[in-house]
């Protein structure tokens, strides 16, 4: 016999999560089921590449997000699901098992971008719990640890990485750490930050592959230079994790394409997190792998496949923390924009990412609590760059 959910949601991470407590929200006694790929019970990806390795105060335990107590889901780990049948409204797992739906949320979230490397153990593609502990167990003092990637993984794991004792290399394509996002000064400053933490960074130059040998993992670059370590960490962005639904049918373009509900085309069908392409209020069609859009557009995915009719309203912002300094970001951050930097001190800088007189980003260095304000600013811009000044203090 088939089993069915009032509400199946297929992934197990943040998404999963908030969804289910969103489901809670209004309707206290449907049946959800979490069929997810994962080993682990959801739990708060941010972590593993900060608050594990640099926060005394912050262990394992706090790590797991607590969804099945929490919201009586039915939680299947190890259980991957390969087709959705749209008519019948069921899902097959890899096993063969058929699972029934009302209400169908896809939260399959991100695999990240492989380096050309066979499968080796010292060769870690970072993303997963699996992955923290593995990194876990080689990493530490005196040991090597190549980096590979300058976005917010890699440099948040090099930098945790050095913090612990390890001996780091950070191989980065931009000419200056950050320098495709962040103004050129505070991209020079950040990467002083790593130079002065003893971490090795190479920077203009992309790394190609990487060879397992029996006592190092050889990392070749793009300009001929190898780098000889003992662990290689892998940081180069992330793919939406979209076959399912390509495969029922539903219109994909770049990610699963959701309307204002997050419902996709199908009615009985929703997306949300990593893989959803949805209209967002202020910043229009966009798709966001943000914890913040995970957790609120996981939550309003599942209000609505409870009957709410709210529209998700949310524009996510983004954040990062490496060494002491913590930045935030709404919209668009691309450093080939015209920029307005405004320092509030010494330390703080607000800088706006303009499309003509219009900001379309705001980055929040070491300013905190200022988000409503940068999502003000993006939704009613100033008319001119001299009334934007000041506009978030
Ligand atoms: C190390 C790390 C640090 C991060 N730090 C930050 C940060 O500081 N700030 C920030 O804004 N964002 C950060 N993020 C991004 C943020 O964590 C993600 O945007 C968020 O986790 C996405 O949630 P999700 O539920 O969409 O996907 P995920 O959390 O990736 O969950 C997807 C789930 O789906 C499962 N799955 C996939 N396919 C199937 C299938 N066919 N059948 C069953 N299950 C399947 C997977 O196993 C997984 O359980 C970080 C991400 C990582 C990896």
């Amino acid at each position: 016999m088939t089993t069915r959910y009032d509400y199946l949601v297929v992934g197990g991470g943040m998404v999963a999560d908030a969804a289910a407590r969103g489901i809670r929200e209004r309707d206290a006694r449907g049946t959800i089921g979490i069929l997810s790929a994962d080993v682990e019970p959801p739990y708060t990806r941010p972590a593993l590449s900060k608050k594990l390795w640099t926060d005394p105060e912050f262990d394992w335990d706090q790590v797991p997000l607590g969804t099945t107590e929490a919201t009586g889901a039915e939680l299947r780990l190890e259980t991957l699901v390969t087709r959705i049948d749209r008519d019948a409204r069921e899902v097959t797992t890899a096993a063969g098992e058929t699972i029934g739906y009302g209400a169908l949320l896809l939260a399959t979230g991100s695999t990240p971008a492989r380096l050309a490397a066979p499968d080796d153990d010292r060769i870690i593609h970072f993303r997963s719990a699996e992955d923290y502990r593995a990194l876990r167990r080689l990493a530490g003092p005196g040991v090597h640890v190549a980096v590979v990637g300058g976005g917010y993984i890699g440099a948040e794991l090099a930098a945790a990485l050095s913090q612990e004792g390890s001996r780091v290399t950070l191989v980065h394509p931009d000419a200056v750490l950050g320098g495709s996002q962040l103004p050129a000064s505070l991209a020079e400053g950040l990467e002083s930050r790593f130079r002065d933490a003893g971490v090795e960074v190479l920077g203009g130059v992309r790394a190609e592959r990487a060879e397992p040998a029996v006592d190092a993992v050889v990392v070749h670059l793009g300009d001929g230079r190898s780098v000889g370590a003992d662990v290689v960490v892998v940081g180069l962005g992330a793919t939406p994790v979209t076959e399912l639904a390509e495969q029922a049918g539903l219109p994909v373009d770049d990610g699963v394409v959701v309307d204002a509900h997050l419902r996709t085309e199908d009615p009985a069908i929703w997306a949300a997190g990593d893989i959803a392409r949805y209209p967002d209020a202020i910043l229009g069609p966009v798709r966001i792998e943000h914890v913040d859009h995970a957790e609120a557009s996981g939550r309003a995915a599942g209000r609505s496949m409870a009957g709410d009719t709210a529209p998700y309203e949310h524009t996510p912002y983004f954040y990062t923390q490496v060494f002491d300094v913590r930045w935030e970001a709404v919209g668009t951050l691309d450093a080939s924009l015209p920029t307005l930097e405004e320092r509030l001190d010494d330390d703080r800088v607000v800088v706006y990412y303009l499309d003509g007189e219009r900001a379309i980003g705001v980055l929040l260095w070491k300013v905190e609590e200022r988000r409503d304000a940068a999502r003000a600013v993006l939704r009613d811009p100033p008319a001119t760059r001299e009334e934007l000044v000041g506009a978030i203090r």
